[in-house]
């Protein structure tokens, strides 16, 4: 027996200025994470005017976290305090382990056309909030798209549908990532483990996701959903594409100021004090 997962709310990003001044739409942060363990943040940056995002995320300390980068259109310049640097294309991913402290920057780069991302911040539990920061860079072409059922391809970034595993494994928090396009009318159902928490967020078409309610979502919208074990999702005339994100909750304190997340207020004040006398950085 399936149990359809409900839909518990539905909501729009919202307009936001993050980094130097970019104007970005903000799926859930702050005020919502609390409901959304073991995810922070989902931000969606789009749009085809290179004003609103060029002057980018210039160097800035995390700590306590993992940010997930995801291009869906466009090109990131980033580098890092442990030596990475590259760009996050198109279609790339990049799944970053603050853990201990980093400094990074990032910075896309004026594209023609509309550009598009995604940065999602997931939690880390205390007992790997302070790790060593680890940095995985995954090019499009590793990750595979798995066909579940007719007019459905899915990106599989992290977690499994059909054979597909994604790419991004042996994760500190257990969490799925999947980038699903539907033709118009196409069904997908999909199971999601029980206990886990799991969100839709939109980003193209139009279509639904409640079993009991067939009201219409769309673009910038985001879905939380309730418990159960299949999220089940129907593409409308326009078809329809979104993140399908869950993960396993936490459950510590979250004490967050901008970014940096801990358990502590304790853990901020002293984050923030080696931030500003150069003690922040332990894996350099
Ligand atoms: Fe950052």
């Amino acid at each position: 027996m399936t149990e359809p997962r409900p839909v518990v709310s539905v909501q729009n990003s919202q307009p936001t200025i993050e980094g130097a001044g970019v104007r970005l739409k903000r799926a859930f942060g702050y005020y919502e994470a609390p409901h959304l363990d073991p995810f922070l943040l989902l931000d969606d940056f789009h749009s085809a005017d290179p004003r609103d995002y060029v002057a980018g995320f210039p160097w800035h300390p995390h700590r306590g976290i993992e940010t997930v980068t995801y291009v869906i259109e466009g090109n990131v310049d980033h580098g890092d305090s442990i030596g990475n640097s590259g760009t996050i294309g198109s279609g790339d991913v990049q799944w970053m382990t603050a853990g201990g402290g980093i400094v990074h920057q990032e910075m896309p780069r004026e594209h023609r056309g509309t550009m598009q991302g995604f940065q999602l911040w997931l939690n880390l539990p205390a007992s790997n909030k302070m790790m060593a920061p680890r940095y995985r860079g995954i090019t499009k072409e590793q990750i595979q798209t798995s066909t579940p059922s007719k007019g459905v391809g899915v990106k599989v970034i992290a977690g499994k549908v059909g054979r597909i595993e994604g790419p991004v494994k042996d994760l500190i928090v257990e969490a799925e990532y999947l980038d699903v396009e539907m033709s118009p009318y196409a069904e997908f159902d999909h199971k999601t483990r029980k206990g886990w928490k799991a969100f839709a967020y939109v980003f193209g078409g139009d279509g639904s996701f409640d079993p009991a309610n067939r009201d219409k979502v769309g673009t910038e919208n985001l879905l939380v959903f309730g418990n159960g074990d299949t999220v089940v999702s129907r593409a409308g005339k326009n078809g329809l594409r979104f993140l399908l994100v869950s993960g396993k909750p936490i459950g510590e304190p979250i004490a967050w100021r901008g970014p940096i997340v801990m358990n502590t207020e304790k853990e901020l004040e002293v984050a923030y004090d080696e931030y500003w006398s150069g003690r922040f950085l332990k894996h350099a």
